[in-house]
């Protein structure tokens, strides 16, 4: 049995006092972590503040990013063991908005991905199409090219510790989700990949977020379907009582 994950993506929203104000209001209200692993991935200059907030609690900490040195002359970058040496848990690696405005590269998620494992957190690495992509039946294309340069050279007892986010880009932000039956399928196909990869073992085990335009009334539906272990949100964790509902519907 796969635990499910959902993690709130709050991009580059919220001031200090909100985000203070928020964790601090849904410390305790958290459903246990037996039942749900709940996550917040908020802006870095956050992170050290809501860790401690969190702490003991049973909801973690993520980043959005972060550089795959542990250390160098990378001017505004963090590093793995920067985020480590605070305990923050997991990190989104290679989500589109990184991918199309920051010119992420798949060979640069791999070595991310390698980076957060070294360092002891759980990376989310995103992948998922275009519209136009959509469109030209290359969907299933471009996610297992994604997913294969990603999760290129570990074991698979690393592949266990890390999780994977569809998130179809049409869908981000757009209010627009993939019906239930189409985010299952392009899931289903990336566990087809990572068992041709790994072993159908790792392939059980790894977990699968949807991602795109998530939020309290479609998440029951998506998190019914066999292959979908979690979401990944964007605008709807954002408001405290919608990121609780998220969690609560698991
Ligand atoms: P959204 O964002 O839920 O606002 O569509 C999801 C994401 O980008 O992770």
């Amino acid at each position: 049995m796969r635990k499910p994950i959902i993690a709130g993506n709050w991009k580059m929203f919220k001031t200090f006092d909100e985000a203070v104000k928020f964790t601090e209001a849904v410390r305790e209200k958290v459903p246990s972590e037996e039942k749900v692993d709940a996550v917040i991935c908020a802006p870095a200059i956050f992170l050290p503040t809501l860790v401690d907030i969190a702490l003991e609690t049973d909801l973690a900490i993520g980043a959005q990013n972060m550089h795959y040195e542990n250390e160098g002359a990378f001017t505004g970058e963090i590093s793995p063991s920067q985020l480590a040496s605070i305990n923050v848990d997991y990190v989104i690696l290679g989500h589109s908005e990184r991918r199309e405005y920051f010119n992420e590269t798949d060979e640069a998620v791999n070595k991310k991905v390698r980076a957060a494992l070294t360092n002891g957190i759980v990376p989310i690495i995103c992948c998922g199409e275009t519209l136009e992509e959509r469109e030209a039946q290359k969907t299933e294309e471009k996610v297992s090219s994604q997913v294969t340069a990603a999760l290129k050279g570990f074991t698979p007892e690393e592949v266990n510790h890390m999780v994977i986010a569809y998130e179809p880009i049409w869908a981000i932000g757009t209010g627009k989700t993939a019906t239930a039956d189409d985010a299952n399928a392009v899931c289903g196909k990336i566990r087809e990949v990572v068992e041709g990869l790994y072993g159908k073992e790792t392939a059980e085990s790894i977990r699968i977020q949807y991602g795109g335009s998530v939020k309290p009334e479609n998440i029951e539906e998506l998190l019914s379907k066999e292959h979908i272990d979690g979401a990944l949100v964007g605008g709807a964790s954002l408001d405290q009582d919608s990121y609780l509902a998220l969690l609560n519907k698991v």
